[in-house]
C-alpha cells in the first residue's frame, strides 16, 4: 500500500441522472446535503449505448455550475468516435475537467459494440482528441471484472488503461478490504502507481444490493448475507448494520493508506452522510486519518 500513501486524499459522491422532475428535485436535495460535506467532486453515471447521454450532460452541467466540480462518466460501448468527440467538446466548453472513462455494458438487444471496444481505447482516444486537458479516471476491479478470462488478464487490462493515459482509478465496490490491498500490491509489483480510490457502496436495501452485486461481480461475504437475511423486513436494522459494516471497511482502508473514498450514493444522502460522520471526515481527518 506504500504507493498509495503519497497521494492527496480525495472524497467524491456518485449520482445517476434522474429521469423525472421528481427525481431531479430529489437529486438537488441530495446534492445540497452532500455539498455541505465539501467533497472534492461529484460524478454522474452514463447509460451505456448513450441512453442517458443528454440527461448526464444536463445533470453534470447543472451540478458543475453550482460550485462543486462534477465529472461525467462516459462509456464507449455502442458509440462512434464522432459522438464521443462531440461530448468531450461540450464538456470542455462547460468547464468540466474530469471524466470517468469506461467501456460500459450494452443492454442486450441494443446493437453492436461501437468503434472503441475497450476502456483503454477510449482513454487513448480522449488523449488524442483533447490532449491532457481532462483528468481521466478509469474503473478498477479488486475482485476482478466478471468477463475477465483470468485475474492476470484483468490486471494487464488495468495497466493498459494506465499506459493509455489514465490519471487515477475508482474501484468497483467490495466488502473485503484484503481484495483491495492485494490488488494494490500487485499493481506496485507491476510498477503502476496511480491513485486507486476505493468505491464504497453503502448497504441500505438488501435485495437491491444482491441484484447489483450479481450484475457487477462484487462479492457479498457470507457473514454479511447471513446477518442481512436474519433482519428480514426490518429495514432500520439493515441500515444500522450496513452503516457499521461499511464504516469499519472505510476505516480499514483509510488506516492502510487508501487515497480517499468514492461513494456510490444512488442519489441518497443519508447513508453516505452517516458513514462520513462516523469516520470524522472533517478537513483535518481527510488529510491524515
Ligand atoms: P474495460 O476496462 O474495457 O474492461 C472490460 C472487460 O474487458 C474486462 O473483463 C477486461 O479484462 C476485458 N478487456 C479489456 N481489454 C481487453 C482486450 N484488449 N482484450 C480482451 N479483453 C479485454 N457502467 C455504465 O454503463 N455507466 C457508468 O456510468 C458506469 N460507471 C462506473 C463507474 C465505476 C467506478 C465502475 C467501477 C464501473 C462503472 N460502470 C459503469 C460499469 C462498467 O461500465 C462495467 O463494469 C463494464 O463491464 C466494464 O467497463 P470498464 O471500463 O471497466 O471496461
Amino acid at each position: 500500500m506504500e504507493s498509495q500513501k503519497q497521494f492527496k486524499r480525495r472524497f467524491s459522491f456518485e449520482f445517476f441522472p434522474p429521469k423525472t422532475d421528481k427525481g431531479e428535485e430529489k437529486l438537488q436535495k441530495t446534492r445540497d446535503r452532500l455539498a455541505e460535506l465539501n467533497p472534492d467532486f461529484f460524478s454522474v453515471t452514463f447509460g451505456a449505448g448513450g441512453s442517458t447521454r443528454d440527461r448526464t450532460l444536463e445533470t453534470v452541467t447543472r451540478l458543475h455550475s453550482q460550485g462543486i466540480s462534477t465529472a461525467p462518466h462516459l462509456s464507449c460501448v455502442g458509440a462512434t468516435r464522432e459522438s464521443i468527440a462531440e461530448l468531450l467538446d461540450l464538456y470542455r466548453e462547460n468547464g468540466v475537467e474530469r471524466i470517468v472513462a469506461l467501456r460500459g455494458d450494452m443492454p442486450s438487444g441494443m446493437g453492436g459494440a461501437g468503434e472503441l471496444r475497450y476502456a483503454n481505447e477510449l482513454v487513448e482516444f480522449i488523449r488524442e482528441h483533447s490532449g491532457d486537458y481532462f483528468n481521466l479516471e478509469v474503473a478498477a476491479y479488486p475482485e476482478f471484472h466478471p468477463q475477465a478470462p483470468t485475474a492476470e488478464a484483468d490486471l494487464q487490462n488495468f495497466v493498459r488503461k494506465v499506459k493509455a493515459g489514465a490519471n487515477s482509478a475508482i474501484t468497483q465496490y467490495f466488502f473485503n478490504a484484503d481484495s483491495y490491498f492485494y490488488f494494490i500490491d500487485r499493481l506496485e509489483k507491476m510498477g503502476v502507481t496511480i491513485p486507486v480510490v476505493p468505491g464504497i457502496m453503502p448497504i441500505v436495501n438488501y435485495s437491491k444490493l444482491v441484484q447489483f452485486s450479481d450484475m457487477c461481480g462484487a462479492e457479498i461475504p457470507r457473514w454479511i448475507r447471513k446477518q442481512l437475511d436474519a433482519y428480514g423486513d426490518d429495514t432500520e436494522s439493515i441500515k444500522q448494520f450496513g452503516e457499521d459494516v461499511v464504516t469499519r471497511l472505510c476505516e480499514q482502508l483509510l488506516d492502510a493508506g487508501a487515497p480517499g473514498l468514492h461513494f456510490y450514493t444512488l442519489n441518497q444522502a443519508n447513508a453516505s452522510t452517516h458513514i462520513w460522520r462516523n469516520l470524522g471526515l472533517d478537513q483535518s481527518k481527510r488529510i491524515a486519518f
